[in-house]
């Protein structure tokens, strides 16, 4: 009889949601695991397959519906995510079948908390099925006492007081869950999280023991997720992985020398870098005074305005900054953070560009705009001190005067200096929490050393 193959490392395959802001986290998850002796792969949607390119980790296409455009094809986020888990459901399955008897039959899926559909098809096929959240923890704890009914929606009192989190206002916390009928179809996807949460065989949380240990405990019966970031690639933290200098997944293409070669003219800490990420997409009103407070202002910027987006920049803006500005339509956002010339991020407070802004040590002026953006924004200014926020006019939208007086207070201001301390201390947590034996890590060692001892459970051999 032909022998069975077998195998000496676990096999996971990680599946992001095909944005930006989640395939970065994941990916890099997946480095990390691989580099403590697991085969990793990613499951990608055929869309954004040859957008990821990463040492040591294997790239496999399963299919969302919409092959030949993703996201933008779907009628909006309900019709793509049902088409997502329908064709996911299918060609992740088809996945799994193609490695089964090869030398490296799939261990465990590590999926985006959104797709909880994914547990069910690991568990169908008897592998373990682990929920990767990529918001904050303090975010996840806000739907998970929603899910738990410890928290009703609408929430319409403030501040809202919720065990382990400090006392959040309105302004602090998503939108929708003030106006739930706002985006009905993104508030199911934020609850159907947890939907199967509690038969997952694992939960992950991209944040660290330092910065949200305490905000995770408060909720770790619902939501009992090892912290195992922040998931920055090592270069930029505690330099482990080799080479590993940047996500391998870019959407959009970098234009890295360009901004390199400009950033080595301007002297240190004197640029504000400027991006609002993957997905928003400012209102004209606010781009426009956005710009109005570069141009009466003498500081340099890099503003990343993605090409769909540059039509609201004003129209003598760009000739009028030229000589202290540099728009580009996508930049490598790390390489940024990291270059001595850069003295501030003004960012929309996504959780990766928070999480960058925090481990780089550089501070920030926020400028939120909906969903956990509200949260992480707050974070930054009253909890970790590492930043201002703007606050809007009664519109909604942060005026010249506003953008300029908090970009200088974080460039020069009084409590710069302090800002400054605070972003350093919390880079050095950062670092310390996925160096060897820090908080992070050890949770990672948890779960190899577990995935091994199901291996071994199954008969298949391990190695030590
Ligand atoms: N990013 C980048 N180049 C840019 C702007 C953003 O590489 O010009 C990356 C950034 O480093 C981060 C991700 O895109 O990892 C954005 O994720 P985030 O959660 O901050 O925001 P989202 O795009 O999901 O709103």
């Amino acid at each position: 009889m032909e022998e069975m193959p077998t195998t000496t490392i676990p096999h996971i395959v990680v599946l992001p949601y095909p944005g930006q802001g989640h395939i970065n986290p994941l990916l890099q998850f997946a480095k990390r695991l691989a580099s403590k002796g697991v085969k990793a792969t990613i499951a990608t949607t055929r869309y954004t397959v040859g957008s990821i390119q990463a040492a040591g980790i294997t790239v496999e296409p399963i299919s969302d519906g919409y092959d030949h455009g993703g996201f933008t094809q779907a009628q909006n986020e309900d019709a793509y995510l049902k088409s997502f888990k329908h064709n996911g459901t299918k060609t992740l399955s088809q996945l799994i079948k193609k490695y089964r008897n090869t030398s490296f039959p799939i261990t465990c899926i590590v999926y985006d908390s959104f797709f909880p559909w994914a547990l069910d098809v690991a568990h169908q096929h008897a592998i373990l099925g682990a929920s990767f959240f990529t918001n904050s923890a303090t975010v996840c704890a806000i739907f998970s006492h929603i899910h738990d009914g410890t928290l009703a929606l609408p929430v319409d009192f403030e501040p809202l007081v919720l065990p382990g989190l400090p006392p959040l206002k309105g302004c602090d916390v998503p939108g929708f869950i003030k106006a739930p009928e706002s985006y009905p179809a993104y508030l199911a996807m934020k609850l159907s999280q947890f939907s199967n949460l509690d038969e997952a065989d694992f939960v992950f949380g991209n944040s660290f023991q330092e910065l949200e240990g305490e905000e995770a405990k408060s909720v770790a019966k619902s939501w009992p997720a090892k912290l195992i970031g922040p998931t920055v690639p090592s270069y930029y933290l505690d330099g482990r992985i080799e080479g590993d200098k940047g996500y391998g997944a870019s959407l959009w293409k970098p234009l890295s020398d360009h901004c390199a070669k400009w950033l080595a003219t301007k002297p240190p800490k004197s640029v504000a870098y400027i991006s609002f990420g993957s997905m928003v997409k400012l209102t004209s009103k606010q781009t426009e005074e956005l710009a109005f407070a570069l141009m009466h202002s003498d500081i340099h910027f890099l503003w990343v305005v993605r090409d769909t987006e540059r039509h609201k920049l004003p129209t003598q803006f760009v000739d009028a900054t030229q000589h202290r500005g540099l728009i580009v339509s996508w930049c490598n956002q790390l390489e940024v953070l990291a270059n001595g010339a850069v003295g501030c991020f003004v960012t929309h407070c996504g959780w990766n560009s928070t999480l960058e802004g925090l481990s780089l040590g550089v501070p920030m002026v926020a400028i939120p705009q909906w969903s956990d953006q509200m949260t992480d924004a707050k974070f930054i200014e009253e909890v970790w001190g590492v930043g201002v926020r703007c606050r809007e006019d009664e519109f909604g939208v942060v005026r010249s005067e506003e953008a300029l007086f908090c970009l200088r207070e974080v460039m020069e201001g009084e409590k710069s200096e302090a800002m400054r301390r605070n972003a350093r201390k919390w880079r050095d947590l950062a670092r310390g929490a996925v160096g060897e034996g820090g908080s992070s890590d050890e949770c990672v060692d948890e779960f190899v050393a577990n995935l091994k001892i199901v291996k071994a459970q199954k008969g298949e051999r391990c190695v030590a």
